[in-house]
C-alpha cells in the first residue's frame, strides 16, 4: 500500500514515521506546499495521513485509489472534507491516544506564559532590554485562581488535573460530561464559567455551533483582567476582539496556539501586544505524540489491510 501524508513534514519526521510502518508499505511525502502536487501524489495512494493541513474536497477528488484516510489528530471536522469522503465511502479513522498530554501540558504552558508575559520578557532580553520593574506589577500566579473550562473531554480534563496541581479552582462547561466525583473539576453554566473564571480555556471542536463562541459580548462578560487560553481551534474564538480587548487592557492576556487564518502574519495584531503568548499550532506536535500517534496509526492500517 502506498501512504501519503498531507503535510509538510521534515526529514526527521519522516523518519520516526517510517520507522513505525509495517512491512510492504510505502510512504509518499510532499515536497512543497502546492494542492497540484497534492492532487499527483494522493492520484497514487490507497492511504492518506492527514495532520494540520485540510484534506480538501478537491484534493480528495483527485484521490482515485483512496480506500482510508487516517487523522494524526482527533479535530476532524475542520480538516477533513468529510462529505466528499462519505459519498465514496472511503473511511476515516482517528488517533485520539497521542495528542492528549501534549495539548494538556501546552495548555499549561501557556496560561503560565501569558500570566507571566515570558514570551515579551524573553524577546525584550534578547535585545538588551532588562525589563524587570515593568513586568513584576503586571505578572499574575495560578495559585488561587478560578480556571474555566469550556469543553472538557479528554484534554480538558487532563488539563484540568494539571492545574489542580497549581492550587486552582476548577469550573467546567460540556453538556456531554455529568458531574463526577472523580472529575478534576465542577460542572456549571457556561454564563458561569465566563463570568468566574480568571483563566478560561478552550478544548471543544469547531463547528458551525461554535463558531465565534468567544465573540466580542462574550469577552465583555469575561472578568476584567481574565487570561484567556485557546488550544483547541482558531474561529472558537473572534480574534479581532480578543485583540481589541487585550490591547485596551480589558483582558489581562492570552495564551493561543491556534488562530482564524493559520498561519498568522507578523501584521496580525496579536504579534504587537506584550501580553500575549504564541506558538504556532504545536501543542500536539511533540515528538513523544508523534511516535505515540504513529504506532497507533499503523497498527490501524494493518488492522485495516488485514480486513
Ligand atoms: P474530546 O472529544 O475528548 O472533547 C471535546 C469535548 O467538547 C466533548 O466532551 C464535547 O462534549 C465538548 N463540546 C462540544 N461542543 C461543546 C460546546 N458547545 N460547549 C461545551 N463543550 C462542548 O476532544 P479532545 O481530545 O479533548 O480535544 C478537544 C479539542 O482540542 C479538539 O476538538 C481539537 O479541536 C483540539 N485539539 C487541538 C490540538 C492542537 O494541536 N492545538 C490538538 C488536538 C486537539
Amino acid at each position: 500500500l502506498r501512504v501519503y501524508y498531507n503535510s509538510l513534514g521534515t526529514p526527521e519526521m519522516y523518519a520516526m514515521i517510517a520507522a513505525r510502518m509495517g512491512e510492504g508499505l510505502e510512504l509518499v511525502t510532499l515536497d512543497t506546499d502546492d494542492d497540484a502536487e497534492r492532487k499527483a501524489k494522493i492520484a497514487e495512494c490507497e492511504v492518506a495521513i492527514v495532520a494540520a493541513k485540510p484534506l480538501t474536497a478537491e484534493v480528495i477528488s483527485a484521490a482515485k485509489k483512496l480506500e482510508l484516510v487516517h487523522h494524526q489528530g482527533v479535530g476532524y471536522h475542520d480538516t477533513v472534507a468529510t462529505d466528499a469522503l462519505a459519498a465514496r465511502g472511503i473511511r476515516l479513522a482517528l488517533t485520539p491516544e497521542g495528542t492528549t498530554i501534549g495539548v494538556a501540558e501546552h495548555t499549561v504552558l501557556l496560561a503560565l506564559g501569558a500570566a507571566r508575559r515570558a514570551a515579551f520578557a524573553d524577546a525584550e532580553l534578547r535585545q538588551g532590554r532588562w525589563h524587570v520593574n515593568a513586568l513584576r506589577p503586571v505578572s499574575v500566579e495560578l495559585f488561587d485562581k478560578t480556571v474555566g473550562f469550556i469543553g472538557f473531554g479528554r484534554i480538558g480534563q487532563e488539563a484540568a488535573r494539571r492545574f489542580a496541581a497549581f492550587g486552582t479552582r476548577r469550573l467546567y462547561h460540556d453538556p456531554a460530561v455529568p458531574a463526577s466525583a472523580d472529575l478534576p473539576a465542577e460542572p456549571a453554566a457556561f454564563d458561569d464559567v465566563i463570568a468566574q473564571s480568571d483563566i478560561l480555556s478552550l478544548h471543544l471542536p469547531l463547528s458551525d455551533a461554535t463558531s465565534h463562541l468567544i465573540s466580542a459580548e462574550v469577552i465583555g462578560r469575561m472578568k476584567p483582567e481574565a487570561i484567556l487560553v485557546n488550544t483547541a481551534r482558531g474561529g472558537i474564538v473572534d480574534d479581532a476582539a480578543l485583540a481589541s480587548a487585550l490591547a485596551d487592557g480589558r483582558l489581562l492576556a492570552a495564551g493561543l496556539d491556534v488562530f482564524e487564518g493559520e498561519p498568522i502574519d507578523p501584521d496580525n495584531p496579536f504579534c504587537g501586544l506584550p501580553n500575549v503568548f504564541l506558538t504556532p499550532h504545536i501543542s500536539a506536535g511533540t515528538r513523544d505524540a508523534l511516535g505515540h500517534k504513529m504506532t497507533a496509526l499503523f497498527a490501524n492500517i494493518d488492522r485495516f489491510r488485514n480486513g
